[in-house]
């Protein structure tokens, strides 16, 4: 814990991430983003009387595999719950959670720094529909409901207060998204809601011990809002901690155009939910070979990626961090070594000419149709002497237009080095000879004019030369005639 003063900041989160099953939590129908508002619905998700729920068993397996990234304890058996509330969104007026006994507890993510964060528990729900509330029908009093998300399975994880800063809650988010993607469980999205994060935060004074209270800010759809949202609540507690006033639970939404938390309701307790456990469900009971079936099944993990990157390709850390990020591009960054063997050039194309290619390293950047045998064939050429550094970028740029082998490119342009020393040789003799009054210069005791003799036979070459051999055979040339 960090001291901030005399203030200690604590923030648990409560994350909601939606599975990326094929269909929903208890019922057939399509989990699906984007279709028309209530096409993907069943009696099960629109709580229709005397409907029986099923669970989905992948949506377990997903859970299961969350739980066992995140070293959780799984619980052999679980069982699912009802909270009872009447919302318009959720018509059977309970929602299908576990809340005696969730999937799994007592989790750990390691960050950088050897700080860990607890997971209190992990475990399976369903999600209700969503309200719409178009600008036009809400002056008049109405709003609709899409049931399309109804149901649709999600995972709830729930940390420990062992976060104390805004940087922390990112980085800490950044970290399971990117767990969450390499699992292929969830797409991690926070502005279209297919992961939800909702703060809980506290600030003690002098004490050793987290305060019996706290505030939840929900409706947080970018890490820049949690950021800014942290500091603010943050701020606003130790504020009103200086002015002895009384704190108490509370739950405060984040409004981004006023950039302030306003309170929705305060004192909610649990036992106001009635819990009690579904009857129309059976109790999951797994085995010791089923989650062993499903741990064989798990991708290498991020952190462990990372590592091995390090290990077997002699990365620093930063570049197999930037490697590991998203899993298509450590595969990518795997593939081209396959074609050719050159593990530190093929990260520095990949994470400087790539990257900036790329804009963004989204998760569809293989859709551009860059190839892993195309960054091996630049990394021979260049490797080989083939091209120079210039020459790379001028394939980068000309991949804007249209994406074929650099080897052919480089054949068809004729980007090949200039490897004839004679030939450098006369282009830098007619530099010279073209430019008398910088070359007086240059001889009177102006070193920086190198740079200008270098740049003009990189004109000349069209960048096919060396810098290297250019710089030396210059000086030479120039010390001859001085
Ligand atoms: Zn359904």
């Amino acid at each position: 814990m960090k001291t901030k003063n005399r203030y200690t900041t604590y923030i648990g989160l409560e994350l909601h991430a939606q599975l990326l099953t094929k269909s929903k939590m208890f019922c057939g129908c399509k989990n699906s983003f984007g279709e028309k508002p209530n096409s993907q619905t069943c009696p099960v998700c629109l709580g229709l009387p005397g409907s029986l729920p099923v669970v989905n068993r992948e949506a377990l397996n997903q859970a299961i595999k969350f739980g066992l990234a995140t070293d959780s304890n799984i619980n052999m058996n679980s069982w699912f719950d009802r909270k009872n509330y009447f919302y318009p969104d959720l018509p059977k007026g309970y929602q299908i959670t576990q809340f005696a006994k969730p999937l799994a507890q007592g989790g750990v993510i390691e960050l950088s720094g050897n700080n860990k964060v607890h997971l209190q528990e992990i475990h399976l729900e369903e999600d209700s529909a969503r309200s719409v509330h178009y600008e036009d029908y809400v002056k008049e009093g109405y709003s609709y409901l899409d049931f399309n998300r109804s149901g649709i399975p999600l995972l709830e994880i729930v940390t420990e207060p062992d976060l104390c800063n805004s940087s922390e809650v990112v980085n800490f988010l950044k970290h399971i998204i990117k767990i969450m993607q390499y699992l292929k469980i969830c797409n991690g999205k926070l502005q279209d809601g297919s992961l939800r994060c909702d703060l809980n935060i506290s600030v003690g004074k002098n004490s050793d011990s987290v305060p019996d209270w706290k505030v939840e800010v929900k409706n947080l759809n970018s890490l820049k809002a949690i950021k800014k949202a942290v500091k603010f609540e943050e701020k606003r507690l130790i504020e009103m901690l200086e002015k002895g006033m009384y704190l108490e639970q509370q739950t405060r939404k984040w409004d981004e155009k006023k950039g302030v938390t306003e309170l929705l309701r305060s004192k909610e307790k649990d036992y106001d939910y009635r819990y009690f456990p579904d009857p129309d469900l059976p109790q999951i009971n797994l085995e010791e070979t089923y989650i062993k079936e499903i741990e064989d099944l798990m991708p290498e993990l991020p952190a462990k990626k990372q590592k091995r990157f390090m290990e077997e390709y002699g990365l620093d850390t930063d570049s197999a961090e930037l490697l590991t990020r998203n899993q298509k591009i450590a595969d990518f960054f795997e593939e081209s070594l396959k074609f050719y063997n050159n593990p530190d050039l093929t990260a520095r194309i990949i994470i400087g000419d790539f990257f900036a290619f790329m804009n963004e390293v989204s998760e569809d950047f293989c859709k551009k149709g860059i190839k892993p045998v195309f960054i091996a064939e630049i990394v021979e050429m260049l490797d080989k002497n083939m091209i120079s550094n210039k020459i790379v970028k001028k394939i980068f740029s000309h991949f804007q237009e249209k994406i074929l082998s650099p080897k052919e490119m480089v054949k068809n342009n004729n980007w090949n080095i200039i490897n004839d020393n004679s030939q450098i040789k006369k282009i830098i003799e007619n530099t010279i000879i073209n430019n008398p009054e910088e070359v007086k210069r240059y001889q009177a005791g102006n070193q920086n004019l190198m740079n200008f003799f270098i740049g003009k036979v990189m004109q000349k070459t069209q960048g096919r030369a060396k810098g290297e051999k250019v710089k030396r055979i210059l000086k030479e040339l120039l010390k001859e005639m001085n």
